[in-house]
Parts: C-alpha cells; structure tokens; sequence
C-alpha cells in the first residue's frame, strides 16, 4: 500500500468503520534464481572466511538498494586497497547478492565442505537511512543472547517484534559486542546514533544461525515508508551510507586479520562488556524485586548471563593459531565474570 493510501485510509478510519476493496494481481511464473558471488581470497587461510549479504529481491531504496550499493562499495574500495597494496586479507572476504534467505541459506548449505569454514556471516538491509526522514535508527541486531529471553531496560524490541527464546537457542559468541564497540565508537566520531536489538529474525542472517555460523544484521527500524512506494532515494542518507560502510569495512578487516593480539583485545573488551551488563542486570533485577518479580527468575537471568558470556570468552580461541597461547587469558576471564556474578547473586539474595 501506498504511504498516500495509508494516510487516506487512516483518516477515514478515524471517522468510523472502513470497508474496502482490495484488487489483487499476482503473476506466477518459473524464473531463475541470480546471486552473485564475489571473493577475495586471503593470503594466509583462504578457507576460512567473513561473508557480507545483501539482498536484491525488494524495490525499495532503503530496502534493500542501500544494502546492495555499500556492498557494492565495500568490495570495490578492497580491490583498490589491494591494488595499490594498502591492505591485503589473510582470511577470505565474500560478498553476496541474492534473493533474500534463499541464497544465503542454499550458500551455507550446499557445500558443506566450505560452509564448515564460514566464520561469520554479516546482512547488510536497509543501511543507509536519513533518520530524521524515516525514523529508522541504526540497529545491530545482535545473535541470540538472554536479551532475547528477557528484555528489559536498554533492551528493546523493534516493532518487527519477536518471540521470546529459550535458554537452548542461545549463541553465545565475541561477534556481539565485537561488532557493538566497533560501531559505538563510530557513532562518537560521527555524531551518529548507534543501537541494538534482541534477536527477531526475517533476514540474510538466519541461514547461518541456523547451521551454527555467527552472524549478525545490520538494518534501521521503524522506516514509517518500508514497503510502501516512498521508499525511495530521497529517504537515503550519504552520511549514513557512508558510517555504515566505513565502519562495516573496519570491523570486516579485523576479522580478516585477526591473530592473537588482536583476540586478546577483544576478550579484553568482552570482559569489559560482560562487567557492565551484569551491573545492569543487578540493576534491572533490583527493579524488578521491588515490583515483586520472584527470586527464582532473577538469578536463573543472572546465571544466564553469566554462562552467555563464559561461552562467549571461549569462542576468542577461532582466531588464533596455537591455542595454548590464549588459553590463560580466557580463564581469567571466565574467572572474573563467575566472581562477579556470585558477588552480585548474593546481594539478590539479601
Ligand atoms: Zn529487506
């Protein structure tokens, strides 16, 4: 529907009951299914890979040609560092452009000697929004973490909505709060507001959950113009584009490259991440006591976290070679974060 006829809809539902006549014309036809598949071979583990998707099927501007053109730019901007030897991968760098978990799924499906070697898979829909035109903010939505579970304080769902999860469907990982410091400190530089939500589900992400493979979104929600006919150029922000693009391409490098120094920093930033969520579960829980929630619930979510984020140090190991060298690290980690949550159960418990 058009963002006219909604409006007009509106108003006349305002006066009281509508009745309307829908026409509907479809067309059902057999049609070849295009994706484009481009690599860039790392150097040093080409196997091993990051996978940024975007999806071609929806008309839109923001959904989805923003997703396609800072694809696009992103793998251009890479040859030419590697061209003019400013950056070379280790690891391999694939775009892909199809029809919307189609293509992502039958990726990650059919070859499973590659799919074993995906390491993190990132969709890129509907990137580049002028915020103040659509109202869609910058969203990272993030794999399913226990704020998919219980969603309270900062956490918000977006009005795409989801269904709460289990504690079994969980996918503790680095990727998260990887991705979350990276684009933060964009936002601080940039003036730009940076958000997150719980998982939802419904784009190029799912495929690789579901085969295990981390994986995020990046996407604006709610665009007051999705899926209708304004969703067009002028609702598209270069200054967006381009913070999501640049800083996309940053993290996707780290990735690409990351040894042991670079997984030490970023155990050292999960650690820092897992200390000010358990402060603000305490926090949460102390509200929620108040109003008379049971004891039960906030120590299964302190326990919760607690274990999401012991998994998640672990998952630090994929990016380096000898494994022994972390290792100590890690359990320092996991060490502190257990402390910290016994410290903040017992003051639940009081
Ligand atoms: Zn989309």
């Amino acid at each position: 529907m058009s963002f006219e006829s909604k409006e007009r809809l509106k108003k006349s539902l305002e006066k009281g009951k509508v009745s309307l006549n829908v026409k509907v014309e479809t067309n059902i036809y057999p049609s070849e299914e295009l994706t484009i598949i481009a690599d860039i071979k790392g150097n040093e583990k080409p196997k091993e890979r990051l996978v940024f998707s975007a999806h071609i099927q929806e008309p839109g501007a923001n959904d989805n040609a923003t997703g396609v053109g800072v694809a696009l730019e992103m793998a251009s901007l890479t040859a030419k560092f590697i061209q003019q030897k400013e950056f070379q991968p280790k690891r391999t760098l694939t775009f892909l452009w199809g029809d919307e978990i189609v293509s992502t799924r039958r990726y990650v499906k059919e070859d499973s000697i590659r799919a074993k070697d995906i390491k993190w898979g990132i969709s890129l829909d509907m990137v580049g929004e002028d915020t103040e035109k659509t109202g869609g903010i910058f969203l990272i939505e993030k794999m399913p973490d226990p704020s998919a579970i219980w969603t309270r304080g900062n956490d918000k769902h977006t009005e795409w909505g989801g269904s709460k999860m289990k504690l079994s469907q969980m996918k503790p990982h680095y990727l998260n709060d990887f991705l979350i410091n990276k684009f933060k400190k964009q936002g601080k530089r940039a003036n730009w507001k940076v958000s997150t939500n719980p998982f939802e589900g419904g784009s190029d992400h799912v495929p690789f959950l579901r085969e295990n493979i981390p994986s995020v979104l990046f996407w604006h929600f709610t665009d007051q113009f999705y899926h209708t006919d304004n969703d067009r150029i002028d609702k598209v922000s270069k200054t967006t584009l381009k913070n999501v693009g640049t800083t996309a391409l940053i993290a996707g490098y780290t990735l690409l490259n990351a040894d042991e120094n670079t997984a030490k920093s970023i155990l050292f930033n999960l650690e820092k991440a897992a200390v000010s969520r358990l402060n603000e579960e305490l926090k949460q829980s102390k509200i929620a006591l108040n109003k008379g929630d049971s004891l039960k619930t906030q120590l299964l979510i302190i326990n919760a976290w607690n274990n999401w984020y012991q998994e998640s140090f672990t998952t630090t190991i994929d990016m380096v070679s000898y494994k022994n060298n972390l290792n100590k690290e890690i359990e320092n980690s996991k060490k502190l974060i257990d402390s910290i949550s016994k410290t903040i159960i017992k003051k639940l418990e009081i």
